[in-house]
């Protein structure tokens, strides 16, 4: 019996993804053996991993001159991927815009191979809000500008792509495929698997050709995007298994109708939300309203003393991961791709009641 899951990652999976994926794990096509148990250079592998980058590429409409790769350690070895790329051919200096824990970490790393300028912070506000474009103090020589559109912990959403003259750098681990993007205004777009992807174990970087030539000399081989892209990111095994997967939920979200049918799905689903804590007293949104999230929505109860009956009725009544994240304290709500209207309804219908009989 599946419950509805709206834990920030790893995160609920298509049930149809799942299903597929279980029938095929003991003979996968007839071959009498799992996708998991071949070469990833043999024929029928190749093949899972060329029309995962096709669908992807379908759905994110992305250019001819970009490289999809496929590669290991999450995005978080690519808050060091892009640094050790981008500071081997002149500046030194970087754009980070700083919004939350996750540009936090991207930071720190940039800060340990050149320098980091912040050319916006939301901190004077406890990261509740994403900084407009009038407030930067941008580098007149960056190497690059980095910025983070989702902050899955703070729940807090661009709702613009930054317009800049240098290459443009995304962490999109946790809003890629929630909605169409201007791949051309990108030089590299990131994003760890686990949440509107597929499972852990894989991230993905869609990185423009020209940038490919200047990374420092002395970069780790693994974390190489040339490297990657000459090899068809395969310089070493790739996570076969987590790749396959990806397809599967590529191939979904075609039949769901692509990026821009969840585009409406994820208005619809966090406005249902956003509307329900914002009519009641009992709970609250921390974020400004311009900023919040539609995939991760944080929120509070009046008297963080009911936290616990919170999340222990929540979870009797088939809402799981519920709990803020650890930093924060508090709810959250994601609402990646694969979680279903039903489920927020559920969670709206639920919350009614838990302020009906406790507020
Ligand atoms: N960036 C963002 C925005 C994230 O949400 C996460 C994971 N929650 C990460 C980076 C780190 O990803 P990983 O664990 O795949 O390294």
């Amino acid at each position: 019996m599946r419950k509805f899951n709206f834990c920030a990652g790893p995160a609920a999976l298509p049930e149809p993804v799942l299903r597929q994926a279980q029938e095929e794990l003991l003979d996968w096509g007839g071959r009498g053996c799992s996708v998991m148990e071949v070469s990833h250079r043999s024929p029928e592998f190749t093949e899972v991993a060329e029309t995962a980058e096709q669908d992807l590429r379908d759905l994110l409409q992305v250019p001819d001159n970009y490289k999809v790769l496929f590669l290991q350690g999450g995005a978080t070895a690519q808050f060091s991927a892009v640094p050790w790329n981008l500071f081997g051919a002149g500046s030194q200096v970087a754009d980070y815009i700083y919004t939350g824990q996750w540009a936090k970490k991207a930071i720190a790393e940039a800060q340990r191979y050149g320098r980091v300028n912040i050319v916006a912070s939301s901190e004077d506000r406890n990261f509740t809000y994403a900084p407009g474009p009038d407030s930067w103090r941008q580098t007149g020589d960056a190497a690059y500008f980095h910025y983070t559109p989702n902050e899955t912990i703070g729940g807090v959403e661009f709702d613009y792509v930054p317009e800049v003259s240098c290459p443009l750098v995304a962490d999109m681990s946790s809003n890629i495929l929630s909605q169409p993007v201007p791949v051309e205004k990108f030089g590299v777009i990131y994003a760890g698997a686990q949440k509107n992807i597929g499972p852990s174990g894989i991230a993905v970087v869609i990185v423009r050709d020209d940038l490919l030539d200047r990374a420092r000399e002395d970069i780790p081989r693994s974390l190489s995007w040339n490297v990657a892209a000459d090899a068809g990111s395969m310089d070493n095994t790739p996570a076969t298994f987590a790749w396959y997967l990806s397809g599967l939920v590529f191939k979904w979200l075609k039949a769901q109708g692509g990026v821009g049918a969840m585009e409406a799905l994820s208005a619809r689903k966090s406005s249902m939300l956003y509307d329900f804590i914002d009519n009641s007293d009992f709970y609250s949104s921390p974020v400004e309203p311009g900023s919040r999230s539609r995939m991760n929505v944080p929120f509070v109860l009046a008297d963080d003393r009911l936290d616990g009956a919170f999340l222990q009725q929540s979870e009797e009544a088939g809402l799981l991961n519920l709990k803020g994240h650890r930093s924060v304290g508090g709810m959250r709500a994601s609402l990646y791709n694969a979680v279903p209207v039903e489920a927020v309804q559920a969670l709206v219908d639920f919350m009614a009641d838990f302020e009906r009989r406790m507020g």
